[in-house]
């Protein structure tokens, strides 16, 4: 932009220089031209008086007088030449100032005064004058005629001083007027200026920035239609960036934003050793929750969970003094959310604000006129000492959180580094599980459930095991929470269902009308369809289906109560018996309870290991059992193991049990013999 300023301004002076040279030329001619007049003039005037002297003398022929005359003369004018011709143009005397150019000048002087007989002619070539004057005698007869010749050095200096006079004069003017034109040529391009100044700061910086130019002309116009251009720009930026870092459904930062964050804090407190933590919340029951509300309502229950671990989160930032350097909330998607906080004391800070978040997310949400109740597992990383860098601090968070949702959610859990480990295994065993269910390596063991009164068979429960090729037989525990979350439940259990029919139908046919009880998982239940496959499980069987007994664990039972009884009525109404599985550790509702279609309480065996001991399971023991008689439910104690917990159970007024004491799970054919020994039919009403 100076540069443009600069060629503006050097144009200008150039302008000015050549103008003002021009005007003083012009004024400098005509002064010449004057002066060269005035000096032809004079010289003619003393020409000429001389010619009237010497007329006379011409006459006479006087050649001294006319000669010493003429060289006085000569003299005075400064000439260089001077001759006298008579009037037969015959040199007649010549005053000499160089006798080398006398040849010459003689000549010219001849030609000069022949031309003009009898007028006064003067000639000037360059500076050199060439006069030749008449002289007339008193009765006006022409006599001679004189011719001077002469260098007008007058001139000469005069031209030489108009020269001066005019650079003088131009560099007075630049001197005056350029320092005037740079100062109107900078104010008229000022507005170009800030123009160019804008663009620039608008494509480095920001394009919050807006032109003000009020020139009223194009340079307006045109910085106007700059700040339109920015504003749009800036809002198509800000949407971009809106699109790319923000969270459409939370108005949260999103994953990609809280990866930046995570990597530029981590950087941070690896170079200032400060300590942070990555938490990794997860919503448990969320997905059944959102089943049940559709999807606007979910996303504003997801909505009001952002809020609310927003608010947590702000609060202890400010309880802890963190303002500074604030904590941050993100959503990466689904039911995950993150927490960054990036400068904590010790990992006992993360503990707390972990654990606030936990208490938050329990309490109920209000949505569409209901309560719903959410939980939230937690898993924390702390940087450095857990990773470095957000990819690794993630997977570990992910990792801690996983093991918190397995111990029962509603938990915050720390990562360990065995983790890493437990999650390769967990690969491992995903694989060699889906292997397992092609190469038939799952087995249904039976354990018998009896009648309390007389310790005869009243019916086995169908527990899966898996005869693994190198590990041997192994236990549900070991596989059952892998086969879920890698979603082959529903392909086992509906393997068992049909085993365990096909089973009972083959021990009937043998006389044993024993029914058998089936576990189902969440997610077998959960699926379109479940009541039909059922159905046809009992049907291909060849199973009447009162010999048929599902049992569902309380979580899942109470957890969306409308859609088991949507699920358990057509089949119920077919003579399937239902059961709550594991009673007692699910904090039921009561109210939901007795509108639930359920034929069977199964306590946990918590309650029953402890009862004996413990005050407070022995209570628990004894209201489930009087709720159940009231409700008109069987019941069953779950791993009865001790005569003494039998004779509690007996003495409360249980009426079914299960466990070690009276037999193990065991596979069919083991089953079949204890059964041929033990089964004692029940009559009809008992
Ligand atoms: P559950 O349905 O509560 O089954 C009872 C569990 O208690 C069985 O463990 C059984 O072996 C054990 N048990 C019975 N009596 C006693 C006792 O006196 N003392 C002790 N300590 N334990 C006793 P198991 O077979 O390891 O099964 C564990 C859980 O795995 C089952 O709990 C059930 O929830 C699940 N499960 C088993 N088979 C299946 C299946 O086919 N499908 C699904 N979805 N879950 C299954
Ligand atoms: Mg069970
Ligand atoms: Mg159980």
């Amino acid at each position: 932009m100076r540069s443009l300023v600069m060629k503006f301004t050097l144009l200008t002076g150039a302008l000015i220089f050549a103008m003002t040279f021009m005007l003083v030329t012009l004024e400098s001619v005509s002064a010449q031209r004057e002066t060269r007049n005035l000096l032809i003039d004079r010289n003619i005037a003393s020409l000429s008086s001389a010619a009237s002297r010497l007329a006379d003398s011409f006459s006479s022929r006087d050649v001294e007088f006319v000669g010493a005359f003429l060289t006085e003369l000569r003299d005075n004018m400064g000439a260089d030449e001077i001759y006298a011709l008579n009037n037969r143009r015959e040199l007649f005397v010549e005053a000499l100032a160089d006798p080398n150019t006398a040849g010459n000048i003689r000549a010219s002087a001849i030609a000069v005064a022949s031309l003009g007989a009898g007028d006064i002619r003067h000639e000037l070539n360059g500076t050199t004058l060439h006069l030749a004057v008449p002289a007339y005698t008193s009765q006006r007869r022409l006599s001679g005629v004189i011719y001077a010749q002469l260098e007008l050095t007058e001139l000469v200096a005069s031209r030489n001083a108009m020269i001066k006079r005019q650079a003088l004069l131009a560099l007075f003017a630049l001197g005056v007027f350029l320092p005037l034109a740079a100062l109107l040529v900078g104010r008229a391009l000022r507005p170009i200026q800030t123009l160019t100044e804008a663009a620039r700061h608008a494509s480095s910086k920001t394009l919050d920035t807006r032109i003000r130019i009020n020139t009223g002309d194009e340079l307006e116009v045109l910085a106007n239609a700059f700040n339109r251009m920015f504003a749009r720009l800036n809002g198509n930026l800000k949407r971009i960036h809106r699109l790319a870092y923000v969270d459409m459904v939370t108005e949260l930062p999103n994953r990609e934003r809280f990866r930046k964050e995570t990597e530029r804090v981590a950087r941070k407190a690896l170079e200032e050793d400060l300590t942070g933590a990555v938490l990794f919340v997860d919503l448990d029951r969320f997905k059944r929750v959102n089943d049940s509300l559709g999807i606007g309502e979910g996303d504003r229950l997801l909505e009001m969970v952002g809020r609310r671990l927003t608010e947590v989160v702000r609060g202890c930032d400010l309880a802890a003094g963190r303002m500074d350097d604030p904590s941050m909330v993100a959503r990466l998607g689904g039911d995950e959310f993150t927490a960054l906080l990036p400068s904590i004391d010790d990992s006992a800070d993360a503990a707390r604000v972990a654990n606030k978040l936990v208490d938050a997310i329990r309490l109920p949400f209000e949505i569409g006129g209901h309560q719903v109740f959410l939980g939230a597992s937690i898993g924390v990383a702390v940087f450095p000492q857990d990773g470095a860098d957000p990819e690794t601090l993630m997977r570990h968070a992910d990792l801690a959180m996983a093991h918190a949702k397995r111990a029962g959610g509603s938990a915050a859990q720390f990562f360990e580094p065995t983790m890493n480990q437990s999650a390769f295994e967990r690969l491992v065993l995903e694989n060699e599980l889906r292997d397992a269910v092609q190469k038939d390596e799952l087995v249904v063991f039976y354990q018998p459930k009896v009648l309390m009164k007389d310790g005869s068979i009243a019916g086995a429960e169908a527990l899966v095991r898996w005869q693994h090729p190198t590990a041997g037989l192994l236990s549900p525990g070991a596989f059952i929470e892998a086969a879920e979350e890698c979603g082959l439940i529903a392909e086992i259990g509906d393997w068992v269902l049909r085993r365990a029919c096909n089973q009972a139908a083959s021990w009937r046919a043998a006389g044993l009308e024993i029914p058998v009880a089936v576990n189902v998982s969440a997610m077998q239940f959960d699926r379109e369809g479940f009541s039909q496959s059922v159905i046809e499980a009992l049907e291909d069987a060849n199973l009447p289906p009162h010999l048929l007994e599902l049992e569902l664990t309380e979580s899942v039972a109470m957890e969306n109560p409308e859609r088991v009884i949507e699920q358990v009525q057509p089949l119920r109404d077919k003579g399937v018996n239902f059961a709550i599985d594991d009673f007692g550790t699910g904090h039921s509702s009561l109210a939901y309870l007795t509108r639930m279609p359920f034929d069977v309480f199964k306590i946990d065996m918590s309650f029953v290991r402890n009862m004996t001991t413990d005050p407070h399971s022995r209570i628990v023991v004894e209201t489930i059992l009087a709720m159940a008689k009231s409700l008109k439910l069987e019941t069953v104690a779950e791993g009865v193991e001790t005569a003494e917990q039998m004779t509690m159970l007996k003495a409360q007024g249980a009426t079914l049990a299960q466990g070690f004491l009276f037999g193990r799970p065991m596979p069919y054919d083991q089953f079949m013999e204890h059964a041929e020994e033990a089964f004692v039919p029940r009559a009809v009403g008992e």
